[in-house]
């Protein structure tokens, strides 16, 4: 039962989904971006990639709890999550409040804008897109580390009177790491030194090829100072997640993943959760991390009370037992004794990786490759 579809395959490995498609045809097998492959199939297309596969038992493939792969027919698009990172200095905070000034919902709901560790844009086409508030690569390592790839597309951000700085290397790899499609982001163009040229050249050096150079990297010169070029970069977001087909189950019981959480005066522990699949409601029973809990209440990233919450939402969810650490995961169970069921079997697995520090599912392993 165990599969990937050819675009989480193709973003694990950094490859074009298209190439896989096409190596696959070529093995007499025709598939889209969207369809699962086995995991022998996916073994094969990997090692024709030249990639390394990282064997896991059986044993420790986790089935029937959370990981679980959605039908095709059940998938519905959602909206892309984004990561900025960069070189300090090179402009991440001041791009993600432009970006955020973008916002054509925000003045129209009055709600006050909450710094929750992500929040959403909807773009003047009504599209939306989630951008993480945590940038740098630390958080971005960190959840990856804890088995929570949910960025979809990294904004690397380099200033173009500063050039590739050892922060924006580091980001290259880790970006490279964990297979997420790149967009780069030249800022501080308004400056009069500003050499967005000698930019593109030094990527190559990184095999980062940018569209200009004849490559398909996407790059867009913007000065986050002057809200310049945003739109363009807006647009390249939504060029990169069209491509990428993203979609999830939306009518399922809800998983999502921790971006930040903390011990709160007024509301108790409180995390901010994006939600991958399924939607979150008010009254679910949940295990987060090793925790467990009732959604008491949903708040989003504009202050707002919700009932609910979908794929690709970041919401803060209270009526949690304790802290949850970045990255954990909250999976929504039918009722508390099967949330003590997969606290239990989730406890058991931290301590085999412990032991065994081994990739304990299918998921995992591919995020193990590179
Ligand atoms: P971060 O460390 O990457 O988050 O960088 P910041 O957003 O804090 O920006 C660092 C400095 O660069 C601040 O003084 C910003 O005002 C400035 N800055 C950011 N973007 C631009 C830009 O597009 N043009 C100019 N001239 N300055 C910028
Ligand atoms: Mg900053």
């Amino acid at each position: 039962p165990e599969s990937i579809t050819v675009q989480e395959l193709a973003n694990r490995m950094a490859e074009k989904g298209a190439d896989l498609v096409k190596s696959l045809f070529k093995m007499g097998t025709a598939v889209t971006l969207n369809q699962p492959i086995d995991q022998d199939t996916a073994e094969l297309l990997v090692e024709e990639f030249g990639h390394r596969i990282q064997r896991v038992s059986d044993a420790d493939v986790e089935i029937g709890i959370e990981g679980d792969v959605d039908a095709p027919e059940t998938l519905q698009q959602r909206a892309p999550v984004v990561t900025i990172m960069g070189h300090v200095d090179h402009g991440k905070t001041s791009l993600l409040d432009a970006l955020r000034g973008t916002d054509v919902v925000a003045g129209e709901s009055g709600g006050i804008t909450q710094h929750i560790g992500a929040y959403q844009v909807t773009t003047k086409g009504g599209e939306v897109i989630t951008f993480l508030d945590t940038p740098g690569h630390e958080a971005f390592s960190e959840m990856r580390a804890r088995g929570a790839n949910v960025t979809d597309i990294v904004i690397l951000v380099v200033a173009a009177d500063d050039g590739l700085m050892p922060q924006t290397i580091e980001a290259i790899n880790h970006t490279k790491a964990a297979g997420v499609p790149m967009i780069v982001a030249i800022n501080k163009c308004d400056k009069p030194e500003a050499n967005p040229q000698k930019v593109r050249e030094r990527l190559l050096e990184h095999e980062i090829v940018v569209e200009d150079m004849g490559g398909e990297v996407q790059d867009v010169q913007v000065s986050a100072l002057k809200k310049t070029g945003l739109d363009e970069l807006i647009e390249k977001i939504l060029l990169q997640a069209e491509v990428m087909e993203l979609s999830a189950n939306p009518d399922r019981a809800a998983e999502g993943n921790v971006i930040e959480a903390q011990l709160d005066k007024g509301r108790g522990a409180v995390a901010t959760v994006l939600v991958r699949k399924g939607v979150l409601k008010v009254g679910d029973t949940f295990v987060i991390g090793a925790e467990s809990g009732k959604v008491r209440a949903l708040v989003n990233d504009k202050g707002q009370n919700v009932k609910t919450a979908g794929p690709s939402t970041p919401v803060e969810v209270l009526g949690l037992s304790g802290v949850p650490r970045a990255g954990d995961q909250l999976t929504v169970v039918e009722n508390e004794a099967r949330a003590r069921e997969v606290a239990a079997y989730r406890q058991e697995q931290a301590t085999k990786k412990r032991t065994t520090s081994a990739p304990t599912s299918f998921e995992h392993m591919f995020s193990a490759l590179n």
